[in-house]
């Protein structure tokens, strides 16, 4: 989401004239995008702060911003700690950031901009073109979260949930077409609650693909209590979502779900996974993992590898708890690091096996690709496969932004290597 924040963000700035720089020594405003979600995200801006203060020691130094969750959860606490930051604005209020910055220049008065402004946020946001021209694009349709996990921050930062309504995001993603996306990655904290006028994630996945120029549509990230059963069945009417369901299970152990008050059982995640399996044998699930979450036992970590032995998830995320700050389970009593580490190990051992297995199955044989662009550093080619798996190929210039045929000769644990068919018959 911060991606596609930063891109909007620079779709704003745009209209005051600033443009986007590589060297950082000639930028004249300097902005953050920060994320919560990560371990020590505040030091870690502060650290960057002091990196870009050094480069600056003899010269004007350049209008500081810190947007994102880091901005929203600290907000003026960060200009009293480093006064080098000119403004601090958080996620729902960057629609404002060019007064902001008008009204610093003006006045050279530090802001705190951190309101829960989400509407007026994205009333604004509708009326600026999405300029992003990747093959595959984000698009935000939801926005904060009501679940409250005691692990999370995002309650917090993002605000409660928000939902942008159906004709918006029907008109950004024709926008995007035009620009030249052909993959749309449908983004949200919580993306299945989507619900707006009783427009559901459904209904966006099937209009968006009426929109002849986009050949795939993904989501993310998705809450197991939001798998609602038109959310399944569009598994079997949509032509242009994508095999992979990446569907957040945390832990495999009832008790453990409670204790994070993620309110979804074990058995009804294992139900979803037999619905849509039943619909399309081709499907695979990817997933997120807390190990080591305060009061696991060793009998919850086994229901933790028993369910990933159980779904084979193919590609998935896994962390050991670190609490985060105002969040309920910051005040819990850690479990040993070296208990935690072995667990992680484990888990991790067992996920990328399965991850190798699915490429290593793909060998040989003939898969589709959306291929992104050409690599920098060789003549190759890089796109994704239906389940996101990165695909280094020989290819041609002509099959950038489309969907091809591609011969896997090779694999590791995160790619796959092999040739275009279009090349292969030409060469022969
Ligand atoms: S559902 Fe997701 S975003 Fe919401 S609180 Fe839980 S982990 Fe955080």
């Amino acid at each position: 989401m911060n991606e596609y924040d930063s891109n909007r963000i620079f779709d704003i700035t745009k209209k005051i004239g600033f443009t986007k720089t590589e060297n950082l020594e000639e930028t004249n405003c300097y902005l953050l995008n920060t994320c919560h979600i990560r371990d020590k995200a505040k030091e870690k801006v502060y650290h960057e702060i002091g990196r870009v203060k050094k480069k600056f020691k003899f010269k004007k130094k350049p209008i500081i911003i810190i947007a994102g969750c880091v901005a929203q959860a600290e907000n003026e606490e960060m200009i009293k700690r480093e006064p080098y930051i000119d403004i601090v604005i958080g996620p729902q209020a960057y629609h404002k950031i060019n007064d902001k910055i008008k009204e610093h220049i003006d006045n050279q008065e530090k802001l705190d901009e951190t309101e829960f402004d989400t509407i007026s946020k994205f009333d604004y946001l509708n009326k600026i073109q999405n300029s992003s021209k990747k093959v595959s694009s984000f698009l935000t349709i939801q926005e904060g979260c009501d679940k409250f996990c005691h692990f999370c921050v995002v309650p917090y930062t993002r605000g409660p949930e928000h939902s942008r309504s159906f004709k918006e995001i029907i008109d950004e993603a024709k926008s995007l077409s035009e620009n030249g996306v052909k993959e749309i990655i449908l983004l949200g904290q919580n993306v299945n609650a989507y619900n707006s006028n009783d427009y559901r994630l459904s209904d966006l996945i099937l209009e968006i693909e009426k929109i002849r120029e986009i050949k795939r549509i993904r989501y993310t990230t998705s809450h197991p209590r939001d798998m609602t059963e038109d959310l399944i069945n569009v598994y079997s009417i949509s032509k242009k979502i994508m095999p992979l369901v990446h569907l957040p299970v945390q832990s495999g152990s009832d008790r453990i779900l409670k204790l994070m008050n993620r309110k979804h059982l074990v058995r009804d995640y294992i139900k979803t996974y037999e619905k849509l399996k039943m619909i399309n044998q081709s499907i695979e699930f990817s997933s997120d993992f807390i190990i080591a979450y305060p009061g696991e036992e060793e009998k919850d970590f086994k229901a933790t590898l028993d369910l990933i032995k159980n779904i084979k998830f193919i590609n998935s995320f896994s962390f050991i708890f670190s609490p985060r700050p105002g969040t309920v389970a910051s005040g819990l009593n850690l479990i040993d690091k070296k208990i935690s580490l072995r667990r992680l190990e484990k888990v991790q051992k067992q996920l990328f096996d399965h991850q190798i297995l699915m490429n290593k199955s793909l060998e040989n044989k003939e898969i589709e690709v959306l291929v992104e662009n050409k690599t920098k550093e060789s003549n190759k080619f890089f796109g994704r496969s239906e389940y996101m798996t990165s695909v280094i190929f020989d290819g041609n210039d002509e099959e950038v932004g489309n969907v091809v045929k591609v011969k896997i000769k090779n694999s590791n644990q995160n790619t796959l290597f092999g040739e275009s068919l279009k090349l292969k018959r030409r060469v022969a």
